[in-house]
């Protein structure tokens, strides 16, 4: 499948992942509307794109926790976009690395809030407008997080087996409909994932990515751009990525 003239939506492309997913497609003549609550980084994403690879990008502001927000982005998409053909379920976060029984209740409820409602509300609106033209393709950046829990990683890593769950459970439900899901576990990725983690301490986080090298938001938009130019008959449902220095979530060979 040729991305030119496609539409991609990709939610959380003001950084990391969904930045360089967003550039991957752009290259590859893909239109896009991208969100984020910074909306100062995806308008300049937006120019840069524009300007470099000649498609159509469209920006929203938007918090994915609260539906009646994401409603309102929806629904300001212009007429001529909405017929998404790709959704890029990518916001997400982890914050704070605790035992349960000193979690902070605060960052709980904006990883539940964020990674798994954020997701259903884009979803439950993306998805009918799929199944109407009977193509489509979801891609779920869910973790190796969701895979096993570690040591502190409580309920991000629940939020993550979430994410699996409705990937393997929109598979289901859109059978027979012609919209294909895929699923995509990343390693360790750098990115802002850590500073934002230790809510901005810079020291904490680059400490996460020493003495080895891991993986960069371009190697998963790589994996999204295979996956998304598949040809229609052909589903990749699930991938997991890891640096070559990782096994597991807590098996890393550091140097
Ligand atoms: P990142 O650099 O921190 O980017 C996260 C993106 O999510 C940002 O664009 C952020 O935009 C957006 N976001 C966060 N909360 C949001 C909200 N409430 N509403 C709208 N957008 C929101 O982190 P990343 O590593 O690229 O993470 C992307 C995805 O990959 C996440 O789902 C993460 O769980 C997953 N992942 C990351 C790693 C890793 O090691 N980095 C590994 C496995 C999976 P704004 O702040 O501008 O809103």
């Amino acid at each position: 499948m040729n991305l030119k003239n496609k539409v991609a939506l990709v939610t959380g492309a003001s950084a990391g992942i969904g930045k360089a997913i967003a550039t991957k497609f752009a290259e590859h003549c893909c239109n896009l509307i991208i969100t984020a609550r910074r909306v100062n980084l995806i308008d300049e994403l937006s120019k840069e794109l524009t300007a470099k690879y000649g498609v159509r990008v469209i920006t929203i502001e938007n918090d994915i926790r609260n539906f009646e927000n994401v409603k309102i982005a929806f629904d300001s998409i212009p007429d001529e976009l909405k017929k998404i053909d790709i959704l890029v379920n990518n916001a997400g976060l982890a914050r704070g690395l605790s035992t349960i029984q000193d979690g902070d209740i605060n960052d709980w409820e904006e990883m539940i809030d964020t990674n798994m409602k954020g997701l259903l509300y884009i979803s439950r609106l993306v998805l009918p407008i799929m199944v109407a033209k009977s193509s489509g393709m979801v891609i779920n950046i869910s973790s190796i997080a969701g895979r096993a829990a570690y040591p502190k990683g409580n309920v991000y890593c629940a939020t993550k087996s979430a994410v699996r769950t409705i990937s393997e459970a929109m598979a289901i439900d859109l059978n027979g409909t012609g919209v294909r899901v895929c699923n995509i576990d990343p390693g360790m990725v750098e990115t802002e994932f850590s500073l934002v983690r230790f809510h901005g301490d810079s020291e904490k986080a680059e400490n996460v990515y020493k003495q080895f090298t891991p993986l960069i938001g371009e190697d998963i938009a790589d994996i999204a751009l295979f996956v998304a130019t598949r040809p229609g008959h052909v589903m990749i449902q699930d991938i997991m990525v890891t640096p070559t220095d990782q096994a597991t979530a807590m098996v890393v060979n550091r140097k």
